[in-house]
């Protein structure tokens, strides 16, 4: 899957641009606030149709401009197709074109042009707390396995209201009656959600853990471990054999559950663990090792995602030279060398072997 070229009219800080990328690597150099990371949302947009910043679609218009346009020619399956999207000032709802036909929603341009994007706040996912992880494994799972999706939604539904029969005990004690059937319903769903996950997970430790090696220059060791109730011994386990070890975690915690009226067992609160040479992340890891990491698993999740649906996506890795040593920059400018990739960074000196240099100043393309 690639981008074959891009033009943008009054999209964020760019009044009119249009660039050609290269097959491999495209370098985005500029200096701060000049447009590198609106390029790579724009990119985005078209490949989601939903921006990564905002939800505001306004904030996309390049002020005073009445609309704003994108449009790229992208490479995949075979085929070349024009993605379009114009967005207005006002009331007027985006419009989105596959190849000059108008869609009715973005999920007509699912499959189209997939991206990965890592971006800083992605560091997050290796220093705070386990939702940040967790949404990690749901949203790639989410994309991939349609029963993932719905087992998640149902237990999420399922969970919010055993909360609020917990919470309500004292006033409506006849709800309590329900619980039981709450419970085994969660067991089940539950049991999908953990043994989706942790092989996933497992998945993702084997690629990740390939990546990182390299891109460390072979001194450090990725794990990741699936974390879920103590009684769940092995998280990969057949459904059935996870579905008996939840049901049982839950027996244990049924007292407690009802004296301090939260919903203590089940997968919600699960997590995973990264270590690198079998330290915590968490704890140990320096800011360049978690950055290392933390790119080992989108390169990760864009190989599974090739596995399952046979493209590579498209890589865009927003500011991730920075803290990184010569040998590990070394790794993202010249070393990633399957499908396409768009880096940006503020260091003007850098440039790639294996691709193109794309300089950009105030929203312009600079020759
Ligand atoms: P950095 O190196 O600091 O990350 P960058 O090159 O990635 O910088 P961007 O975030 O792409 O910078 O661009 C930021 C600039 O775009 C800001 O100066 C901002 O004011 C401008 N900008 C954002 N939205 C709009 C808009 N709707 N209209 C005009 N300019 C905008
Ligand atoms: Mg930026």
């Amino acid at each position: 899957m690639r981008i074959l070229n891009l033009s943008l009219n009054g999209f964020r800080n760019y009044e009119s641009f249009q660039c050609e990328f290269d097959p491999g690597v495209n370098l985005i150099v500029g200096q701060n606030a000049q447009g590198k990371t609106n390029l790579l949302e724009a990119i985005c947009y078209l490949s989601r149709g939903a921006a990564f910043r905002t939800r505001r679609e306004s904030e996309l218009i390049r002020f005073g401009a009445d609309f704003a346009e994108l449009c790229a020619t992208v490479s995949s399956y075979g085929r070349e197709q024009q993605l379009r999207a114009v967005m207005f000032a006002g009331r007027r709802p985006r419009q989105l074109f596959l190849s000059g036909v108008k869609k009715n929603s973005r999920g007509d341009l699912d499959g189209v042009l997939n991206t990965v994007l890592f971006c800083p706040e992605d560091l997050l996912v290796l220093k705070k707390g386990a939702a940040e992880r967790r949404k990690l494994l749901d949203d790639a799972l989410c994309q991939l396995r349609p029963r993932y999706a719905a087992a998640l939604e149902e237990y999420r539904r399922l969970l919010a209201q055993k909360a609020a029969i917990l919470r309500e005990r004292a006033e409506r004690p006849e709800m309590l009656e329900l619980l039981p059937d709450y419970n085994e319903r969660m067991a089940q769903t539950g049991a999908i959600i953990v043994t989706t996950r942790a092989k996933y997970l497992r998945q993702l430790e084997l690629r990740a853990a390939a990546h990182h090696a390299a891109f460390s220059g072979g001194s450090e060791t990725l794990t990741l471990a699936y974390q879920t109730v103590s009684t769940v011994e092995d998280p990969t386990a057949p459904v059935s054999e996870v579905y008996q070890r939840l049901k049982e975690h839950q027996q244990s915690h049924w007292r407690a559950e009802l004296d301090s009226l939260q919903c203590l067992s089940g997968p919600h609160r699960d997590d995973f663990e990264a270590a690198l040479n079998g330290l915590p992340m968490k704890a140990f890891a320096s800011q360049g090792q978690t950055r290392t990491a933390a790119i080992s698993l989108k390169l990760a999740e864009r190989d599974l995602f090739e596995a399952d649906t046979g493209e590579l996506p498209v890589l865009l890795l927003d500011d991730v030279l920075s803290e990184l040593d010569s040998g590990r920059q070394d790794f993202v400018l010249n070393r990633i060398r399957n499908g396409q990739v768009f880096i940006s960074c503020c260091e003007q000196d850098k440039v790639t072997d294996i691709g193109k240099t794309i300089r950009i100043e105030n929203g312009s393309l600079l020759s």
